[in-house]
């Protein structure tokens, strides 16, 4: 239950956080195939124009919360059309790969440890966890091969992190690192900041937007007062994902102290108008959150119909930055193997 007395006194209950035993049933009531989705959102199999995938490797997962924010009746719905399976996945086109980014080839020396990667520069990212809360089809984590990096222990990870003084970020990514226990993610936490050359801890998480449940307490607790400063990445496409509850979950994470940014993935006939990413920014900051990146997806088999090409990309983007302020305008980015940082596109 909700215990009144540790809620800031400004919030009512209802704005504060959630019971801690709630996320963990919100998400074993998540939809995981085709039928139960459709049954929610009041719609028949034959009413999509494309047939589901029945056999998807990458299995349907999305929770009640974000159900919820779908419209009924609508085969073309923003959220809908994130999650569902399609055959249309299994169109295999010249230049998508199953791993374009090829982060775990090892002769490119990005593993630096097991789950710890390093691509750019004084800052590295901890694999934390396989799953997440959300499975999105576009998703280019897809194939990646969680078994090698069994996050159980990062002990190896966190002694290479602290023979190297310049490292000043960590970012937990996963999977959702939001999906470690309340045990877990403190422990983890800790021990990061147990290292002396670590500033920052960032939280990459769809989490908050996905499954707003999670914002519990203890969760608050363990997010506020930290020796590292904490910022996390939400995730969020499209402005029907937000509504009071993710207001809420934000909130909370504000409360806490943490710094919110979001980053957001261009999705073919999902938000690739102006319109849509105007409404998603200027939404965003009504929430507490900055936008900050726009990424263009990469060539991952099976995401070609989400594919958004640069030349199409770029004249969206530019009309979009007339209609916002500097500060609500994301980086239209791409990441490409081999560069230093990830590429602005405009
Ligand atoms: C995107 C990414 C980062 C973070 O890059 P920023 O530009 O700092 O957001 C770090 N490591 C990896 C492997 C990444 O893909
Ligand atoms: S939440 Fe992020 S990592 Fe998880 S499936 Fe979606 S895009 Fe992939």
């Amino acid at each position: 239950m909700i215990t009144p007395n540790r809620i800031p006194a400004h919030l009512s209950p209802d704005v504060g956080p959630w019971p801690d035993d709630l996320w963990t049933k919100e998400l074993a009531a998540a939809a995981r195939d085709a039928e139960t989705l459709l049954d929610a959102v009041q719609l028949e199999r034959t009413d999509l124009p494309y047939p589901i995938d029945t056999a998807a490797q990458f299995q349907l997962l999305a929770p009640p919360s974000f159900i919820a924010r779908m419209g009924r009746g609508n085969t073309n719905d923003p959220l809908l059309k994130q999650v569902l399976p399609t055959l249309q996945e299994q169109q295999v086109s010249a230049g998508f790969m199953r791993d374009p980014l090829a982060e775990t080839d090892p002769d490119r020396g990005f593993i630096k440890a097991p789950s710890l990667l390093q691509k750019y520069q004084n800052r590295a990212l901890l694999i934390t966890t396989p799953g997440c809360a959300i499975n999105c089809r576009y998703c280019f984590r897809r194939e990646f091969p969680y078994t090698e990096h069994r996050p159980k222990n990062h002990q190896e990870a966190l002694t290479a992190i602290a023979a190297d003084q310049s490292i000043s970020e960590i970012i937990l990514s996963g999977g959702d690192p939001l999906l470690l226990s309340d045990s877990q993610l403190p422990q983890l936490l800790s021990n990061i900041e147990s290292i002396p050359h670590v500033q920052r801890i960032r939280i990459h998480s769809r989490i908050p937007i996905v499954l707003p449940e999670r914002l519990t307490q203890t969760l608050m607790d363990t997010l506020t007062n930290r020796r590292c400063q904490i910022v996390m990445v939400v995730h969020s496409n499209h402005p029907q994902e937000l509504n009071d509850t993710t207001a809420r979950a934000l909130n909370c994470l504000k409360q806490s102290g943490v710094t919110l940014l979001n980053q957001s993935v261009l999705l073919r006939d999902i938000n690739d108008d102006v319109g849509t990413l105007v409404q998603l920014s200027e939404k965003l900051f009504t929430q507490g959150v900055l936008p900050y990146y726009l990424h263009l997806t990469d060539h991952v088999a099976g995401t070609e119909h989400f594919f958004v090409a640069d030349e199409e990309a770029k004249e969206i983007y530019a009309q979009v930055q007339h209609r916002l302020p500097g500060y609500l305008l994301p980086k239209l980015v791409r990441e490409l193997p081999g560069e230093a940082s990830k590429t602005l596109l405009a």
